[in-house]
């Protein structure tokens, strides 16, 4: 019934189908953070969450689970083909992460993607109760603050991207803007991980709808609607304790003593994206093999590169043309005692990254453009020790934050090389107080921190509505 105080919609429900030891599929919590995070404010409270359950067909009835009520939104095979890997993943990604690769735009891949939006809408006004806080997360979903609140404009509407935002110049080239720019407006409180995204937001409901704006803050339809930074954090507490356990600090030993007891491990851990960068950094480290400024396998480059989105076109192309790099590399620089670059296309678990954190002396992280990148988190949240250094991109979310890492520009090869040697040939001291300023930074704005002042920001603006909820 429509009777839960807190919902919140997500293109994916918290929990996965996994096959139990008795053959009889069942549920299990999903791994990622974004639960842990959103747990605490719906669960025990009678909170709902509204999701697709991860495959294509009828969706199960609702249940129960971690004391929220799970709401599956069922979507065919072809609305999986066109919403999610289509218009989601082909269009909207590409186009967010500053066309890095060229979006395509189709027209029934909109139709799906509204059609879509709209059921989700629709499962989230059922559940909702009177006066309900509703937060909706991602670029999938995009048009359901809008639809929400024309069947229950009682609600109290959320949205947070989770990815980039562009701004106008490359936004405007898609077919739909207004139809998107609307959708957003549904909400009383839009949050990006960037200020400069919540900027481009304000901009674009300016200029091309021509609505008033101060600061953050649009008027539209009679309401406000503001816009602003949250950028996301993972569980720092958890992860710093993690990598500090001994089965992790025995297990990045092992890692150290299996590659050969190399003096400098160098470490990429990315799902397999165009949007990571993960040429750049095969380039750089060639260049430097080849400059005689390192030398494998006394210095080894380990990629780790999970697989991610095998039936895009893009994504298989990529991962040729980086499996060739890597074989290139390797044909050149390795040696019988061993590979300079360890290549993975596997998805690891959390264990054995936070031993990969531990052993590696540079994490390297060069995303082209990346909403957050929680493995730069992750990793300075990994070093207790304040050993290793970060070089990341200047074009993460994380560099607005971690900003003692080495910045790099991913485009500039030269500029990503020096950072890289400079990262290397650094003394102790002085990444000691780099990863101390950058962990102190992390413990202050973990998730917790951000997902309560989300849900408080919202509050504050639903309140300061003319409707005054
Ligand atoms: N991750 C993992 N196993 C892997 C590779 C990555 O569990 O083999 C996790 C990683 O720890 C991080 C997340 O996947 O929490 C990746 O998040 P990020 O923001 O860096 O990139 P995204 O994949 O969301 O673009």
């Amino acid at each position: 019934g429509a009777d839960s105080p807190v919902v919140v919609v997500a293109n994916r429900l918290p929990v996965d189908q996994v096959t139990g030891a008795d053959g009889e599929p069942r549920w299990q919590r999903s791994p990622g953070g974004l639960v842990t995070a959103l747990e605490p404010f719906v669960a025990g409270r009678g909170g709902a969450w509204v999701g697709w359950s991860g495959s294509a067909g009828e969706a199960p009835e609702p249940f129960e689970s971690g004391g929220m009520s799970l709401i599956p939104v069922a979507l065919t095979d072809d609305e999986v083909d066109r919403y999610y890997e289509g218009m989601s993943n082909a269009s909207l990604w590409p186009l967010y992460h500053d066309v890095v690769e060229k979006p395509e735009y189709h027209r029934n891949w909109w139709d799906t993607y509204v059609q879509v939006n709209k059921r989700f809408a629709q499962r989230a006004a059922e559940v909702a109760a009177e006066n309900a806080i509703v937060w909706v997360h991602d670029y999938q979903l995009q048009l359901v603050p809008a639809l929400l609140r024309q069947q229950r404009p009682d609600l109290t509407i959320g949205f947070f991207l989770h990815i980039p935002f562009p701004p106008y110049e490359l936004f405007t080239q898609l077919p739909w803007r207004s139809a998107i720019v609307e959708g957003l407006l549904g909400a009383d409180l839009v949050g990006f991980q960037r200020p400069a995204a919540a900027q481009n937001f304000v901009q674009l409901a300016r200029r091309l709808h021509d609505l008033p704006a101060r600061g953050q803050v649009v008027e539209y339809d009679g309401r406000t609607v503001a816009a602003r930074a949250f950028p996301i954090s993972i569980d720092v507490a958890a992860f710093d304790e993690l990598a500090r356990s001994p089965e992790v600090l025995a297990r990045a030993k092992e890692i150290r003593e299996e590659l050969g007891s190399p003096s400098t491990i160098i470490l990429g851990v990315d799902r397999l994206d165009y949007t990571k960068g993960i040429g750049v950094r095969l380039e750089a480290f060639e260049e430097l093999l080849e400059d005689g400024a390192v030398e494998a396998p006394d210095t080894v480059l380990v990629q780790v590169a999970t697989p991610s989105r095998e039936r895009v076109e893009h994504y298989v192309h990529m991962r040729e043309t980086i499996e060739q790099q890597v074989g290139h590399i390797n044909g050149v620089f390795g040696s019988i005692a061993g590979p300079a670059v360890h290549y993975f296309n596997q998805s690891m678990p959390r264990e054995e990254l936070a031993a990969l954190y531990r052993a590696a002396d540079v994490m390297l992280v060069t995303p082209y453009r990346d909403g957050m990148n929680l493995v730069a988190k992750e990793y300075v949240a990994a070093r207790g020790d304040l050993g290793g250094a970060l070089v990341l991109s200047e074009f993460a979310g994380a560099a607005a934050e971690l900003k003692q890492a080495f910045l790099v520009n991913p485009h500039d090869i030269a500029g990503v090389k020096s950072q890289l040697l400079r990262a290397l040939r650094m003394e102790p001291a002085e990444g000691a107080k780099r990863m101390r300023a950058m962990r102190r930074h992390l413990f202050k704005n973990d998730l917790d921190h951000w997902a309560s002042s989300f849900f408080e920001a919202l509050r504050s603006q639903a309140s300061g509505q003319p409707t005054g909820r």
